[in-house]
């Protein structure tokens, strides 16, 4: 079997205690969504080898790190990716799937997260406070959390190790990162670059193989003290139980269902152009991409003419074809999923207005799914009820603002919603209402480095980007002491 040829897989495998491991006799075999290409083998590494990882990072945490020497980490990560930004964007296009431009901006933004803490490191220095009560110096200290086990998705799969990891690191945090089965190759890439640095040994573990061995001792081992997951809520759940005995602390960033909300007053071209930029991201395969679309009545026929038109323009291809805006679905069980989602909002009075039947893709592999526009759909239906996943844009119409509160609110999730109106006043009542820690007003924009990013409800819990971010990798340690 072929071996996918880069400078940044020089070696393909896990990472321990500042040496590449091995997994003897066993493998995952990566596999370009696209075409069925055998990319590479990874290694498929067992519970006593996360064990030795979490071992590692427990006794690199014995040291304390100073902060200019994690800034100067922070700084080298930061030029490291930006300087092999095509090449980490040819292999995440490869294994994942998405256009080559989008993973081009993956990588900027995961630079963007390192760079991002590497500035603002000097909020983590020792804080005395001003007031002096029972006549004593008080002063509060952030810590490093400890060892920290970071598991990430398959969606993006530098961006969302690049969250984590920037804070663990700049937090003082050693670490045990363990990668989606399906796209291992960027993150084995990333270790390739992190080996070139003095990070110490075990500061920086890898570890991939099968999520059930790998996550128990992640959640089992005592050393452990923090997991930052992101990934479905039902694994989420599974984490949080199985973390209780210990009294772990999470960081969860799961599921979306995102309602994109277009109000009457709404300046519709632009809607209709962030709708575009946000719902087709990655095949429609982002926990913030959006899922329920909301006009309201009166412009609602406007809004899918104009969707519509833009909708069928899309090219669906190989990621690695720059005409490419939509990549394949990541497998088969996702594109079965999508076609279930349709094929249960037409039986139930959809009308498919863009989008065609496909035949099943006969692999796990080549799952293209036909960009999709439903009109007449209704909250019962699997589309509105469940994250779809997918490149389908399911639009329901709706009369008064207390109506699009409580549809926008009527799901289990609470990660990402969209909004778009021009009355201040109403806008600013409406976001006031909604359950979501993200909201975009006039914007499809996602999240950013520079702010705090995360879910209310079953969407999770604990923030991502900006200072917050780098809090949740620290332990607040105060210290009274007699004047
Ligand atoms: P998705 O449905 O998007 O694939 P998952 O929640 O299954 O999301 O996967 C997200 C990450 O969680 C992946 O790295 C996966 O391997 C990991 N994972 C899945 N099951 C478990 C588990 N039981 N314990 C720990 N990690 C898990």
């Amino acid at each position: 079997m072929s071996q996918l040829e880069s400078p940044l897989l020089n070696q393909v495998g896990g990472y321990i205690d500042g040496q590449w491991v091995h997994s003897e006799g066993r493998s995952i075999a990566v596999i370009n969504p696209a075409t069925g290409d055998h990319l590479a083998d990874a290694p498929d590494m067992d519970a006593d080898q996360a064990q030795l990882a979490v071992e590692s990072a427990e006794r690199a945490g014995q040291r304390d790190i100073p902060i200019a020497k994690r800034r100067r980490w922070l700084e080298e990560i930061t030029r490291l990716l930006n300087d092999n930004q095509s090449e980490l964007a040819r292999i995440i296009t490869l294994e994942q799937g998405k256009p080559l431009s989008e993973s081009a901006s993956e990588v900027q933004y995961a630079a963007g997260f390192f760079q991002y803490y590497s500035r603002h490191l000097d909020r983590l220095e020792s804080e005395p406070l001003a007031e002096h009560p029972h006549q004593l110096n008080w002063t509060v200290h952030h810590r490093p959390a400890g060892v920290v086990g970071l598991i990430t998705p398959w969606n993006f799969p530098l961006a969302m190790l690049a969250k984590k990891l920037s804070a663990a690191l700049a937090a003082g945090c050693t670490t045990v990162t363990k990668p989606a089965e399906l796209t291992p190759l960027t993150t084995i890439a990333l270790w390739n670059l992190l080996q070139t640095l003095d990070l110490d040994k075990g500061r920086a573990n890898l570890v991939i193989g099968q999520p059930k061995p790998i996550g128990e001792v992640l959640c089992t081992h005592p050393a452990v003290r923090l997991i930052s997951f992101t990934g479905s809520t039902e694994v989420g759940r599974l984490l949080m139980a199985s973390t209780a005995p210990q009294i772990k602390r999470l960081g969860l960033e799961l599921g979306g269902n995102a309602p994109f909300i277009v109000m009457e007053d709404a300046n519709l071209p632009n809607a209709v152009q962030a709708l575009m930029a946000n719902k087709f991201r990655c095949a429609g395969q982002t926990c913030v991409c959006t899922n329920r679309v909301y006009v309201q009545a009166s412009v609602e026929k406007e809004f899918i003419a104009m969707a519509a038109e833009r909708i069928r323009l899309l090219r669906v291809g190989n990621g690695l074809d720059a005409q490419t805006q939509i990549g394949p679905l990541i497998h088969r069980q996702a594109f079965d999923k999508v076609d279930r989602h349709v094929k249960e909002a037409l039986s139930h009075g959809a009308k498919r207005i863009v989008g065609a039947d496909r035949p099943r893709p006969t692999h796990d592999w080549g799952a293209f799914y036909t960009p999709t526009l439903l009109s007449n759909v209704n909250s019962k239906m699997l589309v509105s009820q469940q994250e779809t996943f997918g490149p389908v844009v399911a639009v329901q119409s709706f009369e008064s603002i207390d109506q699009i509160v409580e549809l926008a609110n009527g799901t289990p999730y609470g990660l990402a919603a969209y909004v778009f109106g021009q009355n201040e006043r109403e806008m600013a009542d409406l976001i006031g209402r909604l359950r979501f820690g993200h909201v975009g007003w006039n914007t499809g924009s996602g999240p950013t480095p520079e702010a705090p990013f995360g879910g209310m409800k079953q969407s999770g819990f604990g923030r991502e980007g900006g200072v917050e971010g780098l809090l949740e990798f620290c332990e607040t340690q105060t210290v009274a002491r007699k004047i």
